[in-house]
């Protein structure tokens, strides 16, 4: 080892795969960490379940409702929820604020199926829902494969029900249906894009006919009219009471290894659940009372803009900006904020496209990044000449980038494909356009935005390391 490293030119960059670079020690540690992944997204399904997933480990580890503190001191921990789709953690530092925090911002939506507010209807014999899609889809990959269904509803009382259908080994799964191949001349000459239409979602739920007494008028559609009946006695709703409700279609089944070598983990939602945990734990775990105040914030509505009031686009992040500031400087003037948030700092936390050797072609190889070779660090996003990007300064990328060498923390570049190709966003022209310092770190995921995504354990370990490094001493 010792012998090739001499041989190496300082001159070049290497990029290295993370296995070649931890102690065997450490390998464990990459073992576990997995290991409460694996939990952690087989259970986070949804946006909802990320958040209440990560408020009971943050309750755990001492975390306080921001609304109990009336006053808050270096050492505190404590959390905002935002309509039950962002928390917002805060470990206050020992400086004041206006030097700066440090923020990792992540999202916890993923792409999939929303039900339509008007979903049940009956036809040839089967019950279906209508689906409208969320975010960007390949719409035939949602076909004939189990999927779950979780959601709320909010009752006539007001009360809010919570269904999760699909996930326990003893529930029943929901399936979109495709066309046999034997029939399918016609579908198989369209493109991949026009195959299956969005309207063409639609969820089997159900077949038996509600059969009423002899001398009852027939019902005018009797399976969907039985599967209201079933939902009735179940959770005690109409169809009404659907109108309104939320719930999504999502892939079924928990997240496994893939491989031999079980180095990789194949799940739903790994965009962005994955930096999402790494952020999460990577506050729950700090040890000392940082000097700057450290923020980890789950967002929703990523994957259609941030828009909305719990997409970043909301002003949520400066209303509890503020709230620290109140409750820990007994201060909350508008410029104030305006110099907490032109000192912070802070990391855009969101996967990257690895390269993919069954489909090459699409990345600039020399710029891409790949697997298990550590935390991207993207300059910039958006597509074709940098449309909508946030493209960070050299001078806090090149702070960043000493600050993961010193730290023996694996890097690479990475680019959301060829110049030209495509491209994509994530929520750092949020965070810049609150005039924070921004840089997007991430790790490489395989298949982004499919049913069934992968990532390499040892990224998302790398992830965490690099997300706890940046709150321990970006800054300081
Ligand atoms: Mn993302
Ligand atoms: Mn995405």
């Amino acid at each position: 080892m010792e012998e090739k490293k001499k041989q190496e030119n300082p001159l070049v960059k290497k990029y290295k795969s993370s296995w070649e670079l931890i102690e065997e020690e450490e390998k464990k540690i990459v073992d576990l960490f997995g290991e409460s992944y694996i939990d952690f997204i087989s259970y986070s399904k949804t946006e909802r379940k990320a958040v209440e997933f990560s408020l009971k480990l943050a309750q755990s580890k001492g975390f306080q409702d921001i609304n109990t503190k009336k006053t808050l001191k270096a050492g505190d921990k404590v959390y905002f929820i935002n309509r039950a789709k962002n928390i917002l953690l805060a470990v206050i530092g020992k400086e004041p604020l206006e030097k700066g925090f440090n923020l990792l911002a992540a999202h916890v939506d993923a792409p999939r199926l929303d039900l339509k507010p008007n979903p049940l209807y009956e036809d040839s014999g089967m019950a279906l829902l209508k689906t409208h899609y969320y975010g960007g889809i390949k719409k035939y990959q949602w076909a004939a494969i189990p999927l779950a269904l979780y959601g709320v509803v909010i009752n006539q009382k007001g009360e809010k029900i919570d269904i999760n259908i699909g996930d326990d080994p003893n529930d029943p799964i929901f399936y979109i249906s495709d066309l046999l191949i034997h029939l399918a001349k016609d579908q198989m000459k369209k493109s991949l894009d026009e195959g299956i239409s969005g309207e063409d979602l639609n969820v089997l739920c159900g077949s038996i006919p509600l059969v009423g007494k002899e001398d009852e008028k027939k019902p005018e559609n009797p399976i969907k009219e039985n599967i209201l009946n079933i939902l009735n006695q179940k959770y005690g709703i109409t169809e009404e009471e659907l109108v309104g409700s939320e719930f999504e279609i999502v892939p079924a089944g928990l997240a496994r290894y893939v491989g031999f070598d079980k180095s990789l983990i194949a799940g739903y939602g790994h965009d962005d659940r994955s930096c999402s945990f790494a952020s999460l734990r990577a506050v729950l775990d700090l040890k000392e009372v940082p000097d700057r105040t450290s923020l980890v914030l789950l967002a929703d509505k990523e994957e259609i803009g941030s828009y909305g009031n719990t997409g970043l686009e909301s002003d949520f992040l400066s209303y509890a900006v503020l709230e620290l500031m109140d409750k820990k400087e007994n201060r909350a003037d508008i410029l104030s904020l305006k110099r907490v948030l032109k000192n912070s700092m802070a990391i855009s936390a969101d996967v990257g496209a690895a390269v993919d050797p069954n489909y090459p072609g699409v990345e600039d190889k020399k710029n891409a990044c790949y697997l298990s070779k550590g935390v991207i660090l993207k300059k910039y996003t958006g597509s074709r000449g940098k449309s909508g990007a946030s493209d960070a300064n050299a001078e806090f990328i090149s702070m960043m980038r000493n600050l993961f060498t010193s730290n023996e923390i694996n890097w690479q570049t990475g680019e959301l494909g060829k110049v030209d190709q495509g491209g994509g966003g994530t929520v750092a022209f949020l965070l810049a356009k609150m005039n924070m310092d921004v840089l997007d770190v991430g790790l490489p995921v395989l298949s982004m935005h499919a049913p069934t995504e992968v990532i390499a354990k040892i990224d998302l370990y790398m992830a965490y390391k690099a997300y706890r490094v940046f709150l321990e001493k970006a800054g300081c």
